[in-house]
């Protein structure tokens, strides 16, 4: 059956004449599905009966449904564990700030980049996310909460530019003004390094901010922990971005995961500083998360301060981030991992999950 929730105006409209309606039919449905975010043709109440009854039989509008939630104790985060209509698991955080609520949402099940510190691709990657499963963490974070989300970070679980076709697509319906119609300069997308799909990117005018996680000043310490680093170095990524600067004047975020006698020394923020040199960018210093399969360490907060120093020094851009939600397996992937766990679940096949 064909999902609606990742269809844009034009296909809906396509979808009524192709069902003997009158070209408003369509737009009305794209109102009633990403304007008020139904689900249900039944709620659809100003379209005609025979209509709704024909978009029962053949359509359906895709959605994820809580499975668990748990809130910090601050109670400024939340981690919504979500089941999608197939039996897979997700997971996706919600944050309070005082510019707004921000979503953080998953683009894939699982993930096949194999970062060594990371709880996502413990299990591989299952399979990529619609753009409809991508939009209904949102749409159901804000309906649960009854708040209005303001910013949205693809930087759950899954490599958003290894789901391409599928990411464009929620950005646009994500940004359209008879959507949610979320400014794209409050939608980030957080990326390994896809050299090759960060240059399509930057061919889709968009005004939407790019983070790359870099994790490592040179090659050699980001292979240990990154296996993408072998096929792409960081020179090409840092040509990339530079482009990406100038076609879209958008400033790049490095995103830099700090694990203890790893990447955490004075000497590798001079390198990263050198190579930021002349560049608008932002780093943003993130204390690793430690995952119980993981043998990484956090590094310790006083070598988290100097290396931010050091990157002062050189005029960078720099912040550490904000540990929300540590206290409730805030990291990629952590409550997921844990939740197959429990199930006793083989990820290869996910109707084992027992609820
Ligand atoms: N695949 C995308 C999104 C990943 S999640 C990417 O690689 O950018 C967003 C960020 O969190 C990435 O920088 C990722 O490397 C980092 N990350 C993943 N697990 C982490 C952990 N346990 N602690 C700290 N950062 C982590």
């Amino acid at each position: 059956m064909q999902d609606l929730r990742s269809a844009g105006e034009e296909e809906m409209i396509e979808t009524a004449l192709s069902l003997g309606e009158k070209a408003f039919r369509g737009r009305q449905l794209f109102q009633w599905i990403h304007g008020r975010r139904v689900q249900d043709f039944h709620e659809m109440t100003n379209l005609p009966a025979g209509f709704r009854l024909k978009l029962q039989d053949s359509f359906r509008v895709s959605g994820v449904t809580i499975i668990e939630k748990q809130v910090s104790r601050r109670g400024d985060t939340a981690k919504y564990l979500f089941a999608l209509p197939d039996g897979n698991v997700i997971e996706s955080v919600w944050m309070k700030y005082h510019h707004g609520n921000s979503v953080c949402i998953s683009s894939q099940v699982g993930c096949r980049m194999g970062c060594s510190f990371c709880a996502s691709t413990l299990t591989g990657l299952t399979r990529n996310l619609t753009a409809g499963e991508m939009l209904s963490q949102i749409y159901e974070t804000q309906r649960e909460t009854g708040e209005r989300v303001s910013h949205v970070i693809v930087m759950g679980m899954g490599e958003p530019l290894d789901n391409y076709d599928n990411l464009l697509r929620f950005i646009r319906l994500l940004s359209d003004e008879k959507g949610l119609h979320i400014s794209q300069r409050n939608i980030t997308v957080s990326t390994c390094g896809l050299t090759e799909r960060i240059r399509d990117l930057m061919r889709e005018s968009l005004s939407i901010t790019l983070a790359v996680s870099l994790h490592a000043p040179n090659d050699e310490i980001r292979r240990r922990t990154m296996p993408v680093a072998a096929k792409y170095s960081m020179e090409e990524i840092f040509a990339v971005c530079r482009d990406y600067f100038n076609a879209t004047g958008r400033r790049i975020t490095f995103e830099y995961s700090m694990i203890r006698g790893v990447n955490d020394r004075e000497e590798h923020a001079r390198e990263l500083a050198e190579r930021c040199r002349g560049m608008n960018c932002h780093i943003n210093l993130i204390p690793l998360n430690e995952v119980k399969e993981r043998n990484c360490l956090r590094s310790v907060d006083p070598d988290i301060e100097r290396f931010k120093l050091v990157l002062e020094k050189y005029r960078i851009n720099v912040t550490i981030r904000r540990e929300m939600g540590s206290d409730i397996d805030a990291a990629c992937g952590q409550l997921r991992k844990k939740f197959l766990d429990q199930a006793g679940c083989n990820p290869d096949n996910p109707e084992e999950v027992k609820r």
